[in-house]
């Protein structure tokens, strides 16, 4: 199973963020999900990464999809930094970003 990341669907909502949250930790918040939205409204840009197995990336932008171990964001004052963040468990098998994604910007693949 892997999280397969369609980035010009994605409108921003940050829903996946507290979803992984809330299913890992029992607490609604962005600050230490395996998944993170990254937004700079000046810029006009945004982008989500994907902490996945063995603390590979998943870098999601409106340039295109790409893996790597680069160092990502924090997601803002008290997130922790995404490396230091839990990798992504799929839910034990029910990945919720993908359920509660209102535009199927991320869904499950084999
Ligand atoms: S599948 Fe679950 S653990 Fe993985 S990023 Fe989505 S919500 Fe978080
Ligand atoms: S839930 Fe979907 S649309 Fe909303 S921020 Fe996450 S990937 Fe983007």
């Amino acid at each position: 199973m892997r999280l397969k990341i369609d980035p010009l669907k994605c409108v921003r909502c940050g829903l996946c963020e507290v979803a992984c949250s809330l299913n890992r930790d029992s607490v609604l918040t962005p600050m230490s999900s395996s998944i993170m939205l990254h937004v700079d409204d000046k810029a006009n840009y945004f982008g989500l990464v994907l902490k996945s197995g063995g603390s590979c990336l998943v870098l999601a932008r409106p340039e295109g999809t790409s893996t790597g171990q680069q160092a990502g964001g924090s997601g803002g004052p008290g997130a922790k930094p995404i490396l230091l963040r839990e990798a992504c468990d799929f839910c034990e098998g029910s990945p919720r970003c993908a359920l509660i994604c209102p535009t199927l910007c991320i869904t499950v693949v084999d």
